[in-house]
């Protein structure tokens, strides 16, 4: 199990920049927070607005309800010194911002009496209000008198929305930083501390590592989306284990199968290198008596040949023929000409065992001897050496002319570098050699 899992060298991706899931988190948290202050803040402030007219106009009201019958009662009286000092009373109470008094006179054009708080006219957007004057001389008359017009203080009204707004904005921007903060907080806590546990935890696995559950340190009750993945997590692992330990034990039953299937090839191939040894074997000798056949000689004679040429060394053959052994056959059957055939073999083999002396079987009953280093007279003396071996094996042969026991014709011949080129030069003298031995009687050497 040499291979590992690709180690990971950071727990962050490396093509794109590292940003905190926490931190976009809060910033879409404070956007939303934006514009939910910018909304409210234009509700409230709207809201405070309506309800800052509402209280100006009842402030008016209760301020003409105080006056209206002073200021009938002086007109209708003609006090022009109390009415003077009412109406600045008016004008100089906290709401109002202009006062105008309308005096009406039976017969003459009416008079205004006007106090304004600052230059400039009405704003238009502040509230008014108008009052008949009326005065009542005596129970049951009512006589009009006057009208009154009081308008409210436009900067007032401004100076106190602009109060409230204030407080509504800070509080609003304290409400949506709280609630970034906690939500910022509660994602920490909840999820981005486990995410990185689960980052290191999957950085530092390898194969021998992977029994090694992932374990998040929190205290939940239930399942979670964390829970599941941190299950997923070491159900991968547990896969990926038991997968690797079947590959392993795998490879190791190939390779136990490929040593075995090693040892059987070596096996095979020791029995077939000894099968081709033997079929080697079979096909260079004869079957019957082992002795080189016909086919071996014929690849070694040259060789011998021409090595004595090139050495200049003697080099001498005995051609050798069973004498009379179709009658042998006709006597004793073909399977004990078979062996004797194998017994005239062995005699060979045993007469002829030095190294470099070849001795192969060329016909049915014809032997051939190579002899290297010997010339025509050794070699006489070794065909003589031959016949009495086998003379000695007193193998019986009742329809031989010559003897009552096998005999061979053996005919010599010897190198002659100067007439001879080919090997079959020096076999055909050695076969004439064995035709003169025939036709002299048979159980002779012939030279
Ligand atoms: P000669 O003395 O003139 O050589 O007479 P011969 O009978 O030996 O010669 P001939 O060539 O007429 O006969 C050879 C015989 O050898 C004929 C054949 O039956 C026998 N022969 C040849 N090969 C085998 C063999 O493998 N096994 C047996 N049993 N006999 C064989
Ligand atoms: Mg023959
Ligand atoms: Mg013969």
């Amino acid at each position: 199990m040499g291979d590992h899992l690709p180690a990971p060298s950071s727990p962050q991706p490396k093509t794109r920049t590292f940003s905190s899931l926490g931190r976009r988190l809060v910033l879409a948290t404070l956007l939303f927070c934006l514009l939910f202050t910018l909304a409210m803040v234009t509700l409230r402030t709207w809201m405070a607005w309506e309800s800052n007219l509402t209280e100006m106009n009842s402030e008016l009201a209760l301020i003409d309800q105080v006056f209206q019958n002073t200021l009938a009662h002086a007109i209708w009286e003609m006090d022009r010194e109390s009415l003077d000092k009412q109406l600045s009373s008016v004008a100089k109470a906290a709401p109002v911002g202009r006062v105008a008094l309308n005096i009406l006179r039976p017969g003459q054009s009416p008079e205004t009496i006007e106090f304004n708080r600052y230059p400039l006219g009405p704003s238009g957007v502040v509230p008014v209000l108008h009052r008949q004057l009326v005065a009542q001389p005596y129970i049951g008359a009512n006589e009009k008198v006057g009208e009154l017009t009081i308008e409210g203080d436009n900067h007032l009204l401004w100076e106190r929305l602009w109060k409230e707004a204030r407080s509504i904005v800070i509080t609003q921007i304290i409400q949506s930083l709280l609630l970034a903060g906690l939500v910022m907080t509660m994602f920490n806590r909840l999820v981005t501390v486990h995410v990185v546990q689960i980052a290191r935890h999957l950085s530092g696995l390898a194969p021998q590592t992977l029994k090694h559950h992932l374990k998040l340190q929190r205290s939940v009750h239930g399942q979670d989306e964390l829970s599941l993945l941190e299950f997923q997590v070491n159900a991968l692992q547990d896969n990926l284990h038991a997968h690797l330990e079947r590959q392993h034990s795998d490879e190791l039953a190939i390779a136990a199968s490929r040593d075995q299937l090693a040892e059987l090839v070596e096996a095979r191939t020791a029995e077939l290198k000894a099968a081709n040894q033997s079929l080697e074997a079979l096909s260079r000798h004869d079957a019957l008596t082992g002795l080189a056949n016909r086919r071996y000689f014929d690849e070694l004679k040259e060789v011998e040949f021409r090595r004595a040429i090139r050495h200049r060394t003697p080099l001498a053959v005995l051609m050798c023929d069973v004498d009379f052994f179709k009658i042998y056959n006709d006597t004793y059957g073909h399977i004990q000409g078979d062996q004797c055939l194998k017994q005239i073999a062995e005699t060979l083999s045993s007469v002829f065992g030095r190294s470099g002396e070849l001795t192969a079987r060329v016909g049915g009953e014809e032997f051939v001897v190579v002899l290297p280093n010997i010339d025509a007279n050794q070699a006489y003396d070794a065909a003589q050496r031959l016949r009495a071996s086998l003379a000695e094996r007193e193998l019986p042969h009742s329809g031989s002319a010559v003897s009552s026991f096998v005999t061979l014709s053996i005919g010599v011949a010897e190198l002659d570098p100067e007439t001879m080129d080919h090997f079959d030069q020096l076999l055909q003298r050695a076969d004439q050699a064995l035709y003169r031995a025939k036709h002299q009687g048979r159980d002779r050497v012939v030279i």
